[in-house]
Formats: structure tokens, sequence, C-alpha cells
């Protein structure tokens, strides 16, 4: 992984190239430091072997005859391998290591011998046609009595010297070199040392890049790079502990922007959607992940949202929140309010809007209106003619009694209808706040019906219509409320009643029908027409309103009996042909003996 890093090879190559121009600067240097060095060693041995041979020639030089001297002198030379001469000082070689003197010619002119007579030693290196090669040469005046009396020479051929100079370059070079081996090779394991945990960094910061905070750099180091490994550790925890934080936090926004009724929307500056629950999804008729990046503008059919959108992020507006009901469809209303969105250092960034479907609330209100409106009128009719009757009463003292007891009679019909509108009132308000006055029991629904049977036979013999009950001989139970399952079966009663003419019959059945109990009640007459079958459980709904006033009606008993049926688990339905008659049916779910819990028997 390392040997990949750039950072690696740039360091490498730059020490290397360091090294490399350090190795040949040195290299020239000691080289030439040790040519010169060699050349004065050899310049040295040449004035020594010089200064032994002058001590050696000074006898001959002076004149003694030696017939041996030219012998000795080339034994010498041979010896100490270096090329020896005498010379006189008239320039004559009288002997020479190397040469024949016989045959040499006057050496008075070396340019070694004419630096010699000046300085009193010379040097020279050139070609010698005596030897037929390069040579240095070392001169030394030979003298006596301050008078010079001859020179010594010794002489090297330079192939000897570049031979020695050679050896000294290789070992040179040999050293240099592998200095540089050791120098490489450590340079490249100490780049690898500071380089190798950049690049475990390197990986580190990459993985956090990629939202990976669990890797951590492992580094026994005290160093400053020891230092940004810890550093970069615990930025990595601190970022993986932020970044749980901020994904647990828009977890639970999101888990309670989905769970919410209100439909919710977030816009960027662009007016695209960045956020969108369930509820606007459904409120708006749109996909929420494809609406996700779109212009609001673009996916709603409302262009009240946009709009409020639009308004609440104008720059200028400095409201909090800006509201709208909108009428969307035919019986859809939408509650909008937007707000504005600002970031950190207070910059718009986008707006959210809240739409609640209001629609519900509005039937609901329109509903009231119509039944606050309905019960005002019908509460009404019998206070005007109660007070029409009363002031006729007061104003006219002398109305015959006869007439006087007709008013009278008239007012009680009317405060009767007063009493039982107040009363289906009271007991419909109880109903819709959920609140059945009693407990619940165990009521046998048989002797409910008998005594109801039995409260009306006076009624249903008076008006000629008689009521016939049937039904098993056991007791059908139901879990409920006494008083409230007793209305029901009164208000079907008591409308069969009403609406069937002298002549016709009412039957009661009760038939269990697996776990439930149908309650049947079955009359000969008026029947009610298909058209308003639907509409009768309505409050204040009457087929025949002046029929139904004249027989003490109020309009609310079925809607009664609709809302306890209801509120017991049960069903409720109607079949019914005009001027044949009507049957009302209501199911209940009978009591299973889990149900008959000790609370719940009647001790009776
Ligand atoms: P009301 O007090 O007027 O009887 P209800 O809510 O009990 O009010 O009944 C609503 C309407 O349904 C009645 O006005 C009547 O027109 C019709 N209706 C109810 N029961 C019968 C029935 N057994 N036969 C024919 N019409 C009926």
């Amino acid at each position: 992984m390392v040997l990949h890093s750039r950072l690696l090879w740039k360091i490498y190559a730059s020490y290397s190239a360091l090294i490399l121009a350090l190795a040949v600067v040195v290299g020239l240097l000691i080289s030439k430091s040790a040519i010169n060095d060699t050349l004065d060693e050899i310049r040295q041995s040449l004035e020594y072997q010089a200064i032994f041979l002058r001590d050696l020639s000074i006898p001959t030089l002076q004149g003694e005859p030696d017939a041996l001297f030219q012998e000795r002198v080339r034994n010498l030379g041979a010896d100490i391998d270096t090329r020896l001469t005498v010379i006189d000082a008239s320039g004559v070689v009288l002997a020479d290591s190397d040469g024949n003197p016989a045959r040499m010619d006057n050496h008075g002119s070396r340019p070694e011998v004419l630096a010699s007579q000046r300085e009193g030693f010379g040097m020279a290196t050139r070609y010698s046609n005596s030897v037929g090669m390069r040579m240095m040469y070392y001169a030394l005046t030979v003298s006596t009595s301050q008078r010079p009396i001859g020179y010594v020479r010794t002489a090297l051929p330079l192939s000897i010297i570049d031979q020695r100079l050679g050896h000294l370059r290789r070992a040179i070079i040999i050293g240099l070199v592998m200095a540089m081996i050791i120098a490489l090779l450590l340079g490249f394991v100490l780049a690898r040392h500071f380089v190798q945990p950049l690049a475990a960094m390197t990986m580190a910061a990459h993985s956090m890049s990629q939202g990976d905070y669990d890797k951590r750099i492992h580094l026994m180091r005290t160093d400053e790079i020891g230092t940004l490994a810890t550093a970069l550790n615990h930025l990595a925890a601190s970022c993986k502990d932020r970044t749980e934080t901020i994904l647990s936090d828009r977890n639970r926004l999101s888990t309670i922007l989905s769970g919410m009724t209100e439909g919710v929307i977030a816009v960027n500056a662009d007016e695209r959607v960045t956020h969108m629950n369930r509820a606007a999804a459904k409120i708006l008729a749109v996909s929420a992940e494809e609406s996700l990046g779109r212009p609001i503008w673009e996916i709603s059919r409302m262009r009240q949202v946009s709009e409020l959108l639009t308004e609440a992020m104008c720059p200028e507006s400095n409201e909090p929140s800006h509201e709208q009901l909108v009428a969307s469809g035919e019986d859809q209303f939408i509650e909008m309010r937007a707000a504005p969105l600002n970031n950190g250092q207070g910059e718009r960034v986008g707006a959210v809007i809240v739409l609640r479907d209001v629609s519900n609330l509005r039937r609901l209100e329109m509903i009231r209106e119509e039944f606050v409106a309905n019960a005002s009128h019908e509460l009404k009719t019998p206070i005007t003619a109660i007070r029409g009757l009363v002031e006729t009463m007061i104003d006219d003292k002398e109305l015959p009694p006869a007439q006087r007891e007709r008013f009278l009679e008239r007012i009680w019909h009317q405060s009767m209808r007063l009493s039982s509108l107040s009363m289906d009132l009271l007991t419909l308000s109880r109903l819709d706040a959920n609140h059945v006055e009693g407990e619940e029991s165990l009521v046998d629904l048989r002797e409910l019906v008998l005594d109801a049977v039995e409260s009306l036979i006076s009624m249903s013999e008076t008006k000629g219509v008689p009521i016939h009950a049937e039904g098993p001989a056991d007791a059908m139970e139901v879990v409920g409320n006494e008083e409230a399952l007793c209305q029901v079966v009164n208000n079907l009663l008591d409308n069969a009643l009403k609406y069937t003419p002298a002549g016709g019959k009412v039957d009661v059945r009760l038939t269990p029908q697996g776990d439930e109990i149908v309650l049947e009640v079955q009359d000969t007459g008026i029947g009610i027409a298909r058209k308003d079958l639907p509409r009768i459980f309505e409050r204040f709904y009457r087929v025949d309103k002046a029929r139904s006033r004249e027989v003490g009606g109020t309009g609310l008993g079925l809607s009664i009996v609709k809302h306890i049926v209801k509120t017991h688990g049960g069903r409720l339905s109607v079949d019914s042909v005009p001027g044949k008659g009507s049957t009302f049916r209501v199911i209940l779910p009978g009591a299973r003996e889990t149900d008959t819990t000790d609370d719940c028997l009647d001790p009776s």
C-alpha cells in the first residue's frame, strides 16, 4: 500500500537526487585531494630518492673514477622501480639506470635540469626520448662548497603514476557507491517511516469522508505524527457521535412527521420539495417519493400551496406564519399554514407548510349549524302556538268555557311536544358526547320488548292497531344500557303505531341468529318512499312534516335509535313499501358466556 504512495516516491526521489549530487561533489573533492596528495607523495619520494642519489654520486661528480658506478645506479634504479640519472655540470650523463650513458645526448638543456640550475631543484612531466614514454622528472643540483658540480635526476613513468591514481579513483568510487547504496536504503526506510502513518491517516480520513467513522489509526508514537493520529481518532469518534445524534434526531423527526395527521411539506430556496410526509402526499394526491426534488408548483394541483410558500419565503416578509383556508374539490377544505425556514446565520433557506384537512370539521360545523337552526325552528313552533293561545285567553275574558277547554287542551298538547322535543334533544346531546347514562349490564331483550308492548297496549287499542309480540321462551340477553335499549324498542314501536292507520297491525319479533339477536318491528302502515329511506335516520328529517307533527313526532326518534344501536355495536336496516308497511330491523351482538362477569349481572 505504502509503495503506491506518491509522497513516498516524491520524498525518496528528492532524497536520492540529493545523495547523488552529494556523492558526485564529495567524490570529486575527495578524488582531487587524494590525487594531489598522491602526486605530492610521489614528488616527495622522487625528492628523497634524489637526495640519496646525490650523496651516492658526489665522489663520481668530483671526478673520482668508479668503473662500477653505472652498474650500481642501474641496480639501485631496478630495486626502487625508479629511473635514476646522474649528470655532470656540463650536462653529460654519467650514469643512468634505464639507458646507456654513452649513447645519451647532453641533458643540460632538459627543462628539469634548467629549473634545477635556477632553483636548486626542478620538476618536469614530459615525453622521454631516451626511454620512449612520458615521465615525471625530479632534478636536484649537486653542489660542494657552494659550487654546482652536477645534477641527479629521479623519474617515474607516468603510466605507473596513472596506475596508482586509477587504483585510488576506483577505491573512491567503490566507497562512494557503497555509501550511496547504504544511504539510499536508509533513506527509503526513513521515508517509509514517515509516509506509512500518513498513508494510514489518509485512508482513515478518506473513510471518514465516506461516512465510515469506525476506522482508527494505531500508532505507538509520541511525536507530531502520533499526536496528529490521536487527534484524527478523536475527530472520528466525535464525528461518529454527532452523526448518530443527527441520525437519531432525523429519524425521530421523520417518525413524528410521518405519524402526523397534518400534511407537512418543506421546500428549499428554489421551491423544490425537500420533505413531504404521507399526510401531505394524500392531501395533494401525489407520491411523496416522486415529489422529492421537484418544484412545488409542478406537483401541487392547489396553486395556493406554492403561492403561500413563495409568500412565506419572501425576504421582505417578517410575519412568522401565513395562513389560508382553501376549498379544494367539492367538499374538501384545507387549512394551510406556511412559515419561513432560516439557517444558523439567519439566511432564508426555504419554507415549510402545514396542511390540515378540515373537511370533517367543516361538515360537522355545517351539521351543527343546521341542527341548531332546525332545533330552534322546532322549538319555536309550539312556543308560538302556546303564546298565541295564552294571549287570546288573557285578552278575551269572556271566552266561552268550551273554547277555553279546547285552548287548554291545545296548550297541553303543545307543551307535551315541547317536552318530548327537549327530551329527545337531551338524549341526542348525551349520545353525541358519548355519554350514555347508567352502567352497562346484561339486558334481557325479551323482557324489555314485553314491557314496552304492555305500556303501549292502551294506545294500540285506542288506535285500533293491535301489537303482536313473538319470540323464544328463554331470555335473550345483550350487554348494554337498559334505558337506551328500552328507548330503541319504544321509539320503533311508537313509530309503528304512529304511522299505521286503524285496522292495521304491528308485529314485534325477537330471533337469535348465530351470536346475534335480531329485533324486528313490522307494521302494515303507510310505508316510506324509496327516495326517503336513506334519509329517515337524519336528525329532524320527516317524510311528511305535518303528519309527524300531528302524531307528536319530533323527527329525532330514528336518529336516536341509530345512535344507540351503533354505540352497542349493532346494525340497523329498514325495508318499506309505501301503502303496505315497513319493517325496521335491529341486529345486536348477543351476550356471550365470557361477557357475563359478576359486575354485569343484574341481581334481580
Ligand atoms: P318522528 O318523530 O317524526 O317520527 P322519526 O325520526 O322517528 O321522527 O322518524 C322519521 C320519519 O320517518 C318520520 O317522520 C316518518 O316520516 C318516517 N317513519 C318512521 N317510522 C315509520 C314507520 N314505521 N312507517 C312509516 N314512516 C315512518
